[in-house]
Order: C-alpha cells, then sequence, then structure tokens
C-alpha cells in the first residue's frame, strides 16, 4: 500500500516512510492511496475475536509491502496486552446508548490505544533501518501523557512534547512531566494548543531542520494513530449486530483523528449509518457542518480540555476524500485558511461530508448536567468529554434507528474537579497512579515561538550529528 498526500505535491510512499514522516513535504496529511475493503464476511468472522485479532485484520492491508505479518501481530499483541482488560476496548449498556469504553490503557486515555501501537511499530523500523528520531508534538492534554508512557526509554527516539501552560489537568500534566527517562522533555508553551500545533507545523515546513534533527510526528496527523483506531470501530459495531445491522457512533471530537477513523472504518465496509462529531464550545466543526464556513474563532477553556481545539488537522483528510480526492482544490481550502483565517465548503464537497456526517454542539452547562443525570440515573460516571459525546447523540437520537455507540476517551478521575462539581464524588485513580501527585516534575517553560522551541529541540535531540 502507498501513501499519497493531501495536497498532492509530495512523492508516493510506503506505510513505513509515512510512520516516521508525519506531515507531508508539502504540508499535507498522508492518506493511503485507496480504501482497503473487508467482505461482509470477513467482517461478520470478527465475532468472537479478540481484540489483538481484529486488530491484525484490519491493520495488515495498510501496511502491507512494509510489515510482515509474523512481527505485525507480535507487535499488536504486546501493545495491547499492556491494557487492564483483555476485552481492550468493552461496550457498557447506558441507558439507549452504548459506551465503548476507551479509556483501560497505560495513561487511561483512549490515544494510549493507538500510541502503545505506534511506538512499537516505530522502535521496530528504526531498528531494522539503524536509525534514530526525534519526535516533536504538540498536545491538548491526553496525547502527551500517552506518548511519553509509550515512548520512555525507547533507544532510538528522543521525544519533545509542547503543552499549553496551565491549560491541561494536573494529572495530565504529571504523567508528561514525572517521566525519569532522559529521551523525555515536557515543554510548557505560553499559549494555547493551537498555538503549540502551529510551531510544530513550522518547524515540520522548514526542511533543512527537520531533517538535521531527523524529527518525526506522533499526533494524529500521523497516519499509524488512525489506522490503530479504526480497530474499535470494528469490534463494537460486530458486538452489536454489523454487518448484518447498521450502528451509529459519537465521538467527543478535537483533532477529528478519532471520528476520522470511523469514516475509514465505514469506506472498508462497515455499515456505519452515522457519525456524530461531538463538540464542545470551541465548535468549528458543528458551525462548518451547518453553514459551509470553516472559520477558527478563539479558543475557549472547557471542562473537556482535549477538545478546546479550533483548528482541527485531520479535517483536511476528510476534505480530500469527500471533494473526490481533488488535491488542488484541498491546497486551495488549507491556503485561504492560512491567508484569510477561513474558506468555503464548496456545495459538492460539504454534500458528501453531511452523508456520513452529523455533528452538535454541547455547551459546559449541559456536560455537566449530562455528567449529574447519568449519575443519578445510571450509577455511571462520565469524564467531561465522554459527556459531550452523550450529550450530542441524544439531541441527535432522531438520525438514524441503529443502536448508538458513545466512544468514551477518557477516565473520569483524569478530570476529578469537573466530575466533582458535577455529581459531589471524588473521582479516584486506579491504585497504580498512587503516588502520581508526590513524584518530580520536570519541566521546561518556553514561549509561543517556533525560533525558541527550534533551539530547544537541538539542543536536546540525539539524532542530531548521529550517522544514519
Ligand atoms: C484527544 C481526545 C479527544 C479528541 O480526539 P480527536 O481525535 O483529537 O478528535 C477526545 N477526548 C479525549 C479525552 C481526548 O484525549
Amino acid at each position: 500500500m502507498l501513501y499519497v498526500s493531501t495536497r498532492g505535491e509530495a512523492p508516493a510512499i510506503s506505510f513505513n516512510d509515512a510512520l516516521l514522516a508525519g506531515l507531508a513535504r508539502d504540508g499535507g496529511l498522508y492518506v493511503p492511496e485507496r480504501w482497503p475493503e473487508l467482505s461482509r464476511e470477513t467482517i461478520a468472522g470478527f465475532r468472537g475475536k479478540s481484540y489483538a485479532q481484529v486488530a491484525f485484520e484490519v491493520i495488515r492491508p495498510f501496511v502491507a509491502g512494509s510489515f510482515k505479518e509474523g512481527d505485525l501481530s507480535r507487535l499488536i499483541n504486546e501493545a495491547y496486552a499492556t491494557f487492564d482488560i483483555p476485552a481492550v476496548a468493552p461496550l457498557v449498556k447506558l441507558g439507549d446508548e452504548h459506551l465503548c469504553e476507551l479509556f483501560h490503557g497505560p495513561t487511561l486515555a483512549f490515544k494510549d490505544v493507538a500510541m502503545q501501537l505506534l511506538a512499537r511499530l516505530m522502535d521496530h523500523v528504526l531498528a531494522e533501518r539503524g536509525e534514530r528520531v526525534t519526535i516533536v508534538g504538540a498536545t491538548s492534554g491526553d496525547t502527551g501523557g500517552a506518548a511519553v508512557e509509550a515512548f520512555r526509554g525507547r533507544e532510538r527516539a528522543d521525544m519533545i512534547i509542547l503543552f499549553p501552560d496551565g491549560r491541561v489537568s494536573d494529572v495530565q500534566r504529571r504523567m508528561m512531566t514525572t517521566a525519569t527517562e532522559d529521551n523525555i522533555h515536557a515543554v510548557a508553551i505560553d499559549g494555547t494548543f493551537d498555538d503549540c500545533q502551529a510551531i510544530v507545523k513550522a518547524l515540520f515546513n522548514d526542511h533543512a531542520f527537520r531533517d538535521r534533527v531527523r524529527m518525526s510526528g506522533v499526533n494524529s496527523i500521523n497516519w499509524a494513530r488512525i489506522v490503530a483506531q479504526t480497530v474499535y470501530y470494528f469490534t463494537a459495531a460486530v458486538a452489536l449486530g454489523a454487518p448484518e445491522k447498521p450502528v451509529r457512533f459519537t465521538v467527543p471530537t478535537g483533532n477529528f483523528g478519532d471520528v476520522f477513523a470511523g469514516y475509514v472504518a465505514a469506506q472498508m465496509g462497515l455499515p456505519i449509518e452515522r457519525l456524530i462529531v461531538a463538540t464542545n464550545v470551541n465548535d468549528i466543526l458543528a458551525r462548518a457542518l451547518a453553514s459551509g464556513d470553516y472559520e477558527p474563532r478563539a479558543v475557549v477553556p472547557t471542562a473537556s480540555p482535549a477538545m478546546d481545539i479550533q483548528v482541527s488537522s485531520n479535517f483536511e483528510r476528510l476534505l480530500f476524500d469527500a471533494s473526490g480526492r481533488n488535491a488542488p482544490a484541498v491546497k486551495t481550502m488549507m491556503e485561504g485558511l492560512a491567508k484569510d483565517r477561513r474558506f468555503s465548503l464548496p456545495a459538492d464537497v460539504l454534500a458528501n461530508i453531511r452523508k456520513h456526517f452529523s455533528a452538535a454542539r454541547t455547551d459546559e452547562a449541559e456536560t455537566m448536567e449530562t455528567i449529574k443525570s447519568v449519575h443519578a440515573t445510571q450509577n455511571y460516571v462520565l469524564d467531561p468529554h465522554t459527556a459531550v459525546g452523550v450529550h450530542a447523540a441524544r439531541k441527535l437520537k432522531g438520525e438514524g434507528s441503529g443502536p448508538m455507540i458513545a466512544l468514551s476517551t477518557a477516565h473520569p478521575a483524569k478530570f476529578p474537579d469537573a466530575v466533582e462539581a458535577a455529581t459531589g464524588v471524588r473521582p479516584k485513580l486506579p491504585p497504580r497512579f498512587a503516588d502520581l501527585l508526590d513524584r518530580r516534575e520536570r519541566i521546561a517553560r518556553l514561549p509561543a515561538s517556533t525560533e525558541a522551541v527550534a533551539r530547544f529541540v537541538s539542543e536536546h535531540s540525539r539524532a542530531v550529528g548521529a550517522a544514519a
């Protein structure tokens, strides 16, 4: 399988090259040259298989030609053995919805599902090639902890992770800053998540710098993350009657990676009736689907910080597909965004998007009310991100009739203040995190400046000057 850039001006490359590159050199994102299809029988055959077995079948066509099947299967088994429970992504019935719990990994975040596999795939390829990388990433919260946990101590990768100072929870910050391994560098940026992401993008687009530090990315711009996230759409849907019955998903959305993975599953043949893009008050995607105008506004901090995003990188992948894979059209839209801070979705692109996606915005009062009412009626504690998804599902329940699966993206104990305010009960971290709040933190602080971050990366990368 080869990968092409959404902006059409970078050569097609292998899965392994896309895995190590992150962003394409023309500023675009990599997507597979075509969608692999799974037959109805193959999908029906997932029933009764383990999570790792389904992962192997779903991921295999995307890595064809890059990974030996034996290696892939071993790395998948290792990645999902780090989860607390063998089901990895279990379903829980909750009134009219089914929750798919994605927070049973090492950092209690759904990001673990992709990151645990990504780190192992990267390490494998780097060892095979005798290379090193410097991973530079931006996080709005959960990606950082999951990335640090997956990469700490890895011999062939240094990690510099940027987060917006004061805008991630204490637990999220500590999961990044308490790693003792010296290949990990957590950097607090004086700015928003969008500032952090813009700095990472600028560094990626500086080709000389990028080559010198052998820069790589693990943000959801990395295609391997999307592929790994496609798997639980299959396991959840099959458990609730697919492929015979169609299902619906509601997805708490920030950077659009998770919900785009659902779109990929649908392209591969999984009958998904509707994908609900659930946003908090940072509702650019809900506004864009309603009006066709993609127009970022100032980011507002909320109780669901992983979704406090106004420029959703992965939306570009959807624009590419929904425009009939028209790279020049995508390039024009993205240049419009860079120049005018907005663009309009062409009517046919918007119509194609609406065939699959609906969107709903949930404000802070509605988020708290959802946590409170689910706790009172179901005796189940939602985290604020999942609550945004559940609220959106209830708002749009008239659209379609299949089982509604709400992706549950974080453990409530990662957001204890919001959960306690809504329910009166302070959720507890599992015992293995008992000493997290006592561990020593190691944080660098930098202004929201590309130059300052570039200097820091150069000073801390072991790839600088290393032979390939
Ligand atoms: C990252 C994250 C999201 C948003 O996922 P995207 O792929 O960025 O849309 C939602 N909830 C939580 C808890 C997250 O960490």
